[in-house]
């Protein structure tokens, strides 16, 4: 995917159907119309009635938590890229550290996640991120190497360029404590080194890179203004008014 500003809401697993609607209008009615590519990510009941509503309104996308690894088939509970594409989704949430931490995904399953969205034009944000005791150890560099390489080397060039990554500190999610603007921009511009010695410096200065981790109406601007962070996923922060504000944070 081509380098642009995106902030992605991920609503993870909140609010009722009527409660969902009534965000959605009014994340529309507050939110002008600009270059910034804004990404709604509700639980799966409520992907259709959202798209009814988003699908009239210029710069507003869809977008799933997760999907399965296989195309369809007896797997109770499960959700396919091939489904989401059929309700309209044009992105989804891959490796959320939520998804490795509590179900215990891995990379050999987000490489065949991955390869399901992509084959059903479905835009993977594939998230990463070190763990509070991996960063104060001093092993945050290469646990994203690790998580970035593991995933680049199943794709070639062609797929990966139509991938957004998010760095999300593990300790920084849902928990208000946001990395500062200089920890996010170190990560990032290290994250785009990754992508450069395993690809080249085309890729690495078109991809976009999302940091999420308590980002909130007040530190967005900050975040969003170092040169490597091209916008935000947002879990909280997403699901209020503070979402619109953040939107106009560039
Ligand atoms: C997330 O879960 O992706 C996230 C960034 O959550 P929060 O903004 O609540 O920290």
């Amino acid at each position: 995917m081509s380098r642009q500003k995106i902030v992605a809401g991920n609503w993870k697993m909140n609010k009722s159907l009527k409660d969902a609607k009534s965000l959605v209008e009014m994340i529309l009615s507050n939110t002008k119309d600009s270059d910034v590519l804004k990404i709604i990510i509700p639980p799966f009941p409520y992907l259709e009635p959202v798209k009814q509503i988003l699908s009239a309104r210029k710069g507003f996308y869809l977008g799933a938590q997760n999907c399965h690894t296989n195309t369809s088939g007896a797997f109770t509970g499960e959700v396919s890229a091939n489904m989401l594409q059929s309700v309209g989704c044009q992105y989804v949430i891959i490796g959320h550290s939520e998804r490795r931490n509590y179900f215990k995904e891995k990379s050999t399953d987000f490489v065949l996640k991955i390869r399901e969205a992509l084959k059903h034009d479905i835009i993977p944000i594939y998230c990463i991120g070190e763990t509070l005791e991996e960063r104060k150890n001093g092993y945050h560099f290469s646990v994203i190497t690790e998580q970035l390489t593991s995933i680049l080397s199943e794709f070639k060039l062609e797929d990966f360029s139509r991938f957004v990554l998010a760095y999300e500190p593990v300790w920084a999610i849902g928990t208000g404590e946001t990395a500062t603007a200089a920890q996010a921009q170190e990560m990032h511009a290290f994250i785009r080194s990754v992508l450069c010695d395993f690809y080249d410096s085309a890729i690495a200065g078109n991809t976009p890179i999302l940091y999420g981790g308590s980002c909130n109406a007040q530190n967005a601007r900050e975040l969003f203004q170092c040169p490597d962070v091209d916008g935000g996923l947002i879990g909280g922060a997403s699901l209020n008014e503070d979402f619109c504000t953040i939107i106009g944070s560039f």
